[in-house]
């Protein structure tokens, strides 16, 4: 069976993403999910979202909430799907039981499938013999030839039964996958796989098929970890008399040292990359960079932009590895262009955390977007910030003379720090780069210095630390907190005259 997916009407596709609610969204699925759109997008297509909840354990509301959030979050939307309906639902696997259980009995009816009774401890005990004697652990096909009459009989007795599907034996089954070519299994490895459970539940090989067929999806693209699914799924197809539709079988994402990409490597959900302050746009286009290129050695494009490019041929074969200086290398490009208001609302929770601001009203809000982007502007991630911050937030004279280093260089640039807190005593505040630059001046002229052994004292008098922003930059921000005195939402900024004097005490008294 070579089914030829180019002679179907594939054009526009329609695809599916198709979560299990089972956790977070890895990064390799939304990658999946964004391939999808890409394709749906850029070629007005439509996109559908499949809920795959049939593993009623595992799955759980939560995790559908969290997945379909992350989604949205990372800019991808959808024509139809569980939370909004469509001409080909329901979406939810739990709300299509009755649509699998009709079709099974069809394919009961023409033999095609067959009731097992076979309980889970024979099935195990079978298991082990084909190890130990070196052949494919399928199913034995003890029940294959019961009569179906004596079957339905034993069933409708109240006997558990499974419905198994009855694989056509030894043929060889070739697709054409679209990006990894020619595949060919032979059904003599597949045993009959289980369609419907006793419970009445479907099997995924099962109602993938049912869902992907009813809902007229064109192109099933997937992580490659399905694709010894598919020839189980093909002869279901053929079963039913359906077309099958193109497969597209991406690699997976990996970590460093080539193994599935996993906890053990650090983060791996789209919702964590958010926490830590990756900009949604860089990761879409982070993402959509493994394992295919938009090509002209332009990277960095709107999610649109990418969609318009985007060809599933060009998809290549090779794993994708996971790289986080790349993808840093793209958040820091997105948190350059972020417009300021955003990169201030989507920092604020991180200066929050660490108990700096509380809900910030307006005055303190134009005062952060002011500095939250120069911040911004030299971080990998938002998570980031606060650091970049701490010396306009979190200044202790007293704390920063602790360093043995800074202490050191402080107290042998004592005349520049005491020339300071002398100059800024009673003068009015630094609100500029020139009054800044006016004071450094003045500093200058009255101790003779200059250079870095005038601006690295001053700058550790201000700030408390010895690197950070430009002063330029740093000092009117420390004078503008300052003047802000104790605005709503906002913990107290010591401005510029009372850090100089209170570094100079400081030093005086580990001097003496
Ligand atoms: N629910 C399956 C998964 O999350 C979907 C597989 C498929 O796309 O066919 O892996």
């Amino acid at each position: 069976m070579t089914p030829d997916p180019i002679s179907r009407p594939i054009s526009p596709p329609r695809v599916r993403f198709a979560p299990s609610p089972t956790g977070q969204l890895h990064v390799g699925n939304a990658r999946t999910a964004l391939f999808n759109w890409l394709l749906a997008r850029g070629s007005g297509g439509t996109f559908v979202l499949r809920i795959e909840d049939t593993d009623a354990e595992r799955s759980t509301p939560e995790s559908e909430r969290a997945i379909v959030e992350d989604l949205r979050w990372l800019g991808l939307d959808w024509d139809e799907g569980a939370d909004k309906g469509g001409d080909r639902g329901p979406y939810r696997q739990s709300e299509r039981t009755h649509i699998y259980r009709a079709h099974a009995v069809e394919l009961l009816s023409r033999e095609q499938a067959y009731r097992c009774f076979c309980p889970a401890e024979q099935l195990e005990l079978d298991r082990y013999a084909a190890l130990r004697e070196g052949r494919p652990p399928k199913y034995v096909g003890r029940c294959r030839d019961l009569p179906p009459g004596e079957a339905r009989a034993r069933a409708e007795g109240g006997e558990p039964a499974v419905i198994r599907f009855r694989v056509p034996e030894t043929r060889d089954i070739v697709f054409h996958d679209l990006v990894r070519g020619e595949v060919r299994f032979s059904t003599d490895v597949i045993g009959d796989p289980v369609l419907v459970r006793s419970d009445g539940s479907p099997a995924y090989n099962y109602a993938v098929v049912i869902d992907d067929a009813l809902m007229a999806i064109t192109h099933v693209i997937r992580g490659e970890d399905h694709i010894s699914n598919t020839p189980r799924q093909l002869l279901l197809y053929e079963a039913f008399g359906w077309p099958p539709p193109a497969f597209a079988h991406v690699s997976l994402v990996l970590g460093p040292d080539h193994a599935v990409l996993s906890k053990r490597h650090g983060a791996t959900s789209v919702a964590e990359f958010r926490a830590r302050g990756v900009l949604p746009e860089a990761l879409a286009n982070y993402l959509a960079l493994l394992g295919w290129s938009p090509g002209d050695d332009q990277e960095l494009l709107p999610i649109d932009e990418l969609a318009r490019r985007f060809r599933l041929e060009d998809v290549g074969r090779s794993a994708g590895v996971f790289d986080l200086e790349k993808l840093a290398w793209a958040n820091r490009h997105y948190l350059k262009a972020a417009a300021p208001e955003r990169l201030t609302r989507l920092a604020v929770p991180f200066l929050q955390r660490e108990g700096w601001i509380a809900e910030p009203g307006a005055p303190v809000t134009a005062f952060l977007a002011g500095v939250i982007p120069v911040a911004a502007a030299s971080v990998d991630r938002l998570e980031q910030v606060p650091a970049r911050l701490r010396f306009l937030f979190d200044y202790s004279a007293a704390r920063a003379i602790e360093d043995a280093g800074v202490r050191a260089e402080a107290q042998a640039a004592r005349g520049v720090i005491s020339a300071l807190a002398a100059e800024l005593a009673g003068s009015p505040p630094m609100i500029d780069r020139e009054t800044f630059r006016a004071v450094v001046a003045r500093v200058r002229e009255r101790t003779g210095q200059k250079g870095k052994l005038l601006l690295h004292p001053i700058r550790l008098a201000l700030t408390g630390e010895p690197e950070g922003l430009e002063l330029d930059v740093g000092v009117p921000a420390i004078e503008r907190g300052a003047a802000l005195g104790d605005a709503a939402g906002l913990r107290r900024i010591p401005g510029a005259a009372e850090r100089a004097a209170a570094f100079d005490r400081e030093l005086g008294r580990v001097s003496a």
